[in-house]
């Protein structure tokens, strides 16, 4: 079900800006950010609780990258959205879009009047990041995407448990004309059976899909904003998990969030 919010030519939005991609397929290249409000899942890891409800407002980078935000009202018009992103988009600086959250999906009604825009005025790749649990949602969208990173949450580190809507959701994007890969965040409390279930669900939509497990970044102050304390897993952790998945997928990979790194957003 489609959240009362959702609506056909206005969205609530957390923030646009100019980043470095930190995580999966597309690490390392330079993406246009446009992150929606609201979701509906509560990851204990969640580094983006603040988006989890709708703020009165949210921000927008007047210059790409220079972080030097001005801040409008919310809901957005898809106009305004646009001539946001159009600023935003100079010359060669950008390999692509990012459309991410809390959960874009929840917008899917904007996005399918929006995305198909927003290709045309910037001629760059669309990327959809999402917790690949809304299969209703993205089969409306998917003509207008180029590249999909879904995460496969694990009950045993993120507190959810969506394994049949992960399966549907894989399969539509494998058979539509976009790239998709798979984010599983593992921390030191990973069920080792249930990555063995994840591998599986993958392969049997193809071994070819890229899987990244990603170590889980430990949230600093989970205490204070009262979300469940998550530890990295160790070294050792991690190469067995990864030995154990290639018996079954072709590219496992183990990248950590690279833009907290850098210091980016
Ligand atoms: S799906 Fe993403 S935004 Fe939503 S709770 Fe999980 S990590 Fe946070």
């Amino acid at each position: 079900m489609i959240t009362k919010t959702a609506s056909l030519t206005t969205a609530r939005l957390i923030e646009v800006f100019s980043a470095i991609q930190g995580e999966g397929l597309n690490v390392g290249t330079r993406q246009i950010f446009i992150r929606f409000a609201l979701c509906d899942l509560r990851c204990h890891f969640c580094d983006s609780a603040h988006t989890w409800t709708a703020p009165s407002s949210c921000r927008v980078e007047r210059s790409p990258g220079l972080r030097n935000f001005e801040i409008y009202s919310n809901p957005v018009s898809l106009p305004l959205l646009l001539q946001w992103i159009e600023r935003q988009n100079l010359p060669g600086l950008h390999d692509s879009i990012s459309i991410t959250g809390g959960e874009p999906l929840l917008h899917a009604p904007f996005l399918v009047q929006f995305l198909p825009q927003l290709k045309s005025l910037t001629g760059l790749s669309i990327y959809l990041e999402t917790g690949g649990h809304r299969p209703e949602q993205i089969s409306m969208i998917l003509p207008y995407l180029d590249s999909v990173g879904m995460d496969l949450k694990l009950p045993s580190v993120s507190g959810e448990t969506r394994w049949q809507e992960h399966a549907q959701f894989l399969q539509l994007c494998y058979h539509a004309s976009v790239e998709v890969f798979v984010k599983i965040i593992v921390s030191s409390d990973t069920d080792t059976a249930e990555l063995e279930h994840s591998a599986q669900l993958v392969a049997n939509v193809s071994p070819e899909i890229p899987v990244f497990l990603q170590p889980v970044t430990p949230l600093e102050l989970a205490q204070e904003s009262g979300q469940k304390p998550v530890f990295a897993p160790t070294p050792a952790q991690v190469l067995t998990w990864q030995a154990d998945m290639k018996r079954s997928l072709k590219k496992v990979r183990v990248i950590p969030q690279t833009h907290k790194m850098l210091n980016q957003l």
